[in-house]
């Protein structure tokens, strides 16, 4: 059942964002309620591939680490994975970050320059909550640079990406998609409730109102930088129970893919024990 999600969430290449049913829950079979036990025992699995990474990297020399970059549009579920798949391992070995309008700092440098100083330290699992593909979405649809300039970023990102992959670093790409529909009665929830206030901006109309473009923009960062190194994973975002569920899926078929193990005393457990002991 597990890799079965991992594998058709993969994006294929002709693949359209257009054509993509939001509601749909590609390689589970249940319910919800079928849904909840499975959810409980594969955060546990996580965990525990989560404290195998950490603890590799205090080993030996194993600098590898995990960088699960988000994107989607407002109210896609971007921070209920944050709060409840990421949530559910131990903070220790998880590197935040999340990514807004640049400052003016930022804007000072390269695009790529916050990302890279907000990369995981090895043992741990980085996570981007929106990342360097804001540069070629919100960018590009709203020509905050030239074409020539964010047209030129695809490529720039692929090596970028190509670089991170050979000194270590496992990407899980994921693009969550809701529909127009869900995306309003989720904007319509955070202004019912004086509690979700915080979470609306308004702005997000703004967004909403330019939905074909950035679908538009979102097929490009599909078709252009989907790559046999750093490959996309397109996650039907309607139900939140299954986008988390997938999405717990896809670092479970990263991490065992690592193949870790606890790595081996560096000292005499038998000695150190009998030292303990007479202490
Ligand atoms: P939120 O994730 O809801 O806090 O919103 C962050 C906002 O910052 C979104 O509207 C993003 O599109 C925007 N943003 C993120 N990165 C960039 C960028 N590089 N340039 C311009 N806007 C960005
Ligand atoms: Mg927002």
């Amino acid at each position: 059942m597990t890799s079965t999600i991992a594998e058709a969430l993969r994006f294929r290449p002709g693949a359209t964002v257009a054509g993509l049913d939001t509601s749909a829950t590609p390689g589970f079979d249940g319910a919800k309620a079928d849904a909840a036990p499975v959810q409980a025992a594969r955060s546990e699995r996580l965990a525990e591939l989560q404290e195998m990474l950490y603890a590799s990297s205090k080993g030996a020399d194993d600098h590898r680490s995990v960088l699960l970059v988000l994107q989607g549009m407002d109210a896609a579920g971007k921070g209920g994975i944050v709060k409840h798949v990421v949530g559910a391992v131990n903070p220790m070995g998880v590197r935040y970050t999340a990514f807004g309008k640049p400052t003016p700092e930022e804007l000072e440098h390269d695009f790529l320059w916050r990302i890279r100083r907000a990369l995981p330290p090895p043992g741990h699992i980085g996570v981007f909550d929106r990342s360097h593909y804001e540069d070629v979405l919100i960018v590009r649809v709203r020509n905050l640079v030239p074409p020539e300039v964010w047209g030129a970023r695809y490529d720039e990102i692929n090596a970028f990406e190509r670089e991170l992959v050979d000194s270590g670093t496992t990407l899980v790409k994921v693009a969550m998609f809701i529909s127009l529909e869900e995306q309003k009665e989720q904007l319509l929830e955070r202004l019912d409730d004086p509690t979700k206030y915080w979470k609306y901006n308004p702005g997000d109309v703004d967004e909403r109102l330019l939905w074909p473009q950035y679908q538009e923009a979102y097929q490009a960062v599909l078709d252009r930088t989907s790559t046999d190194y750093a490959p996309w994973h397109v996650v039907p975002a309607d139900r939140r129970w299954y986008s988390r569920l997938a999405i717990t899926e896809l670092l479970i078929d990263a991490l065992e893919g690592l193949d870790l193990s606890y790595p081996a005393a560096d000292f005499d457990v038998a000695t150190e024990r009998r030292r303990l002991l007479d202490s």
